[in-house]
């Protein structure tokens, strides 16, 4: 059954990033060295599992039947030989990319919903995920000149969203950060009423444009009727 629901091929495909053989610049090498983990149904979690290609993939996922797939870095090789590359000496066993990626939940928008709270979700409330959605996805496009994102549902109250252009992979830790700065007007705490913090005499270009193209609209037409 597994072998028919779960999209192998098309996995492998994407996390290949165009390396299968036919460009003379790709990399053999770049799909091996991609860390999965797999979470057994005992809570076992196997981390640094690595595939060759996607029937050694689609072979171990059908043995071992994980209950769920996480998928980590690129290292600079293959995660499974870590071991032996470190007794070599020079330690040369490091992460060198990964996506972009953003988590959204629900529950952080508590303050401003009145439905549900925590963990709940219902049709009242995830339109603030779509709103969520719009605004990251243009800022990301506008912005940061990023193509290839991937927004995924998260399985529970959320949802993630992959940036997978060359250029977003390779990003340091810190360029992460401060592109997640630069989306960051939330400066609340229990203790302060004042939840979002508009910095400067003026709006940010970015919230300017937000606020007329999709916030205002939003919250006249749907969130304040309903
Ligand atoms: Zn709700």
């Amino acid at each position: 059954m597994i072998g028919k629901l779960f999209p192998h091929a098309e996995i492998f495909k994407w996390m290949m990033y165009g390396n299968d053989g036919k460009h003379p610049a790709c990399d053999p090498s770049y799909f091996g060295r991609r860390e999965f983990s797999f979470t057994l149904d005992n809570d076992i979690y196997l981390r640094f599992q690595s595939f060759n290609n996607a029937a050694e993939l689609e072979s171990s996922i059908k043995e071992k039947c994980p209950f769920k797939i996480d998928i980590g870095p690129v290292y600079s090789v293959d995660p499974a030989k870590r071991h032996a590359y470190a007794q070599g000496g020079n330690n040369v066993f490091m992460p060198v990319e990964r996506e972009l990626v953003f988590d959204i939940d629900m529950s952080d928008y508590d303050d401003v919903r009145y439905c549900c709270s925590g963990a709940e979700v219902c049709l009242e409330c995830w339109p603030l995920m779509t709103i969520a959605i719009k605004v990251m996805d243009i800022a990301l496009r506008d912005d940061f000149g990023f193509n290839h994102i991937l927004w995924v549902y998260s399985g529970r109250r959320g949802v993630h969203c992959w940036v997978c252009d060359g250029r977003a992979r390779r990003l340091t830790n810190e360029q992460r950060a401060a592109i997640a700065d630069y989306f960051r007007v939330y400066k609340g705490n229990e203790n302060s009423n004042k939840k979002v913090s508009l910095m400067g005499p003026a709006l940010h270009p970015l919230l300017a444009r937000l606020y007329t193209d999709v916030l205002k609209v939003f919250f006249e037409e749907k969130l304040l009727g309903g």
